[in-house]
């Protein structure tokens, strides 16, 4: 199959990621939110993360400025229509992400693939809510998007061959790596992550060590570029909490349940780097809090 138009929905931490590096690799791309304030700040971290590529040498100013020509951004989502690929990385959710497959198919061209960037949700209960099940596959790209190699493929029950392997060869267009995984919750990389890092928060909530020891605990003991608590935040805590909810809901053992700190954290409105405030404080942050931990 020939990819040349990319749509990508959502403009958060990995839908930005992901238009970055298709754009980059001089595809169109379309990128789709909801509301203008979700696309400025999309575009925004584009362009700092395209910016700082340049600094480091890494790209030129000639290529940083046809990155961000190659980008469409828009509220509107027909305006994905002629897209050979849709990549959908909008929030952790069920039931949204049935609801945007199902418009996606409705406008999306016939022969076009629809890939979700899903940490858990079953691709084949997606798939079964098109009416192109074998048009449907899992892409599972790793934050941050831009500086990591791997995209986990994960085929649905009915994928169909042509359309895994031509998502492998995109891929690898790409610069990256694709690892094959079968469709059941968390696939491989969540179905360890997560469990990791749920364990490092009670270690928290037990007072077993504080934030900084935890994660200087991975760093030097297991060699881990950054620590779990470092890590949940960079995810987002939001996101870390839906991940374990499919885990625990879909494999039906109480070893994934969510650590009651994660949920409180959460429930304060707290999600790691993306609202500032999360295990650790980020410059910006807009929500003081006491002495949490
Ligand atoms: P995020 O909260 O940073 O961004 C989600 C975006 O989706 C927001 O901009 C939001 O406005 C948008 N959105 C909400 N409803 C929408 C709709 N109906 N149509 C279009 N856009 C909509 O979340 P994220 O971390 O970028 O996660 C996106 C997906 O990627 C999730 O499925 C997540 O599990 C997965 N993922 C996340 C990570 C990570 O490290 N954060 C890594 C791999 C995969």
């Amino acid at each position: 199959m020939e990819f040349n138009k990319i749509a990508v929905i959502g403009a958060g931490t990995m839908g930005n990621g992901i238009a970055h590096v298709f754009a980059l690799a001089n595809y169109k791309v379309t990128l789709f939110d909801i509301n203008d304030k979700a696309i400025e700040r999309g575009i925004g971290t584009i362009s700092k993360n395209l910016d700082r590529q340049v600094k480091k040498e890494k790209i030129s100013q000639e290529q940083m400025d046809a990155t961000m020509a190659n980008i469409f951004a828009t509220t509107e989502m027909s305006a994905c229509a002629d897209a050979d690929i849709i990549i959908e990385a909008a929030t952790e959710n069920k039931e949204l992400k049935f609801k945007i497959f199902a418009e996606l198919d409705a406008i999306a061209k016939p022969e076009a693939i629809l890939a979700s960037n899903t940490s858990t949700i079953s691709i084949t209960e997606i798939a079964a809510r098109t009416k192109r099940p074998a048009q449907v596959i899992g892409m599972h790209f790793m934050n941050p998007v831009p500086m990591m190699k791997l995209v986990e493929v994960i085929r649905g029950l009915t994928t169909g061959d042509e359309v895994y392997n031509s998502t492998v060869e995109l891929c690898k267009k790409l610069g990256k790596t694709p690892v094959t995984a079968n469709d059941y919750p968390g696939f491989i990389s969540n179905r360890i992550l997560l469990p990791f890092i749920n364990e490092a928060i009670f270690a928290l909530m037990e007072n077993v060590g504080t934030v900084d020891a935890i994660d200087e605990v991975a760093k030097l003991g297991f060699a881990h570029p950054m620590g779990p608590l470092t890590l949940a935040d960079l995810i987002g805590l939001d996101t870390c909490l839906a991940i374990l909810e499919v885990l625990h809901n879909d494999l039906g053992d109480p070893k994934y349940r969510p650590c009651p700190l994660l949920k409180k954290v959460v429930a304060a409105g707290h999600y790691g780097r993306k609202t500032g405030n999360g295990f650790y404080l980020y410059a910006g942050q807009e929500v003081p809090v006491a002495n949490k931990f």
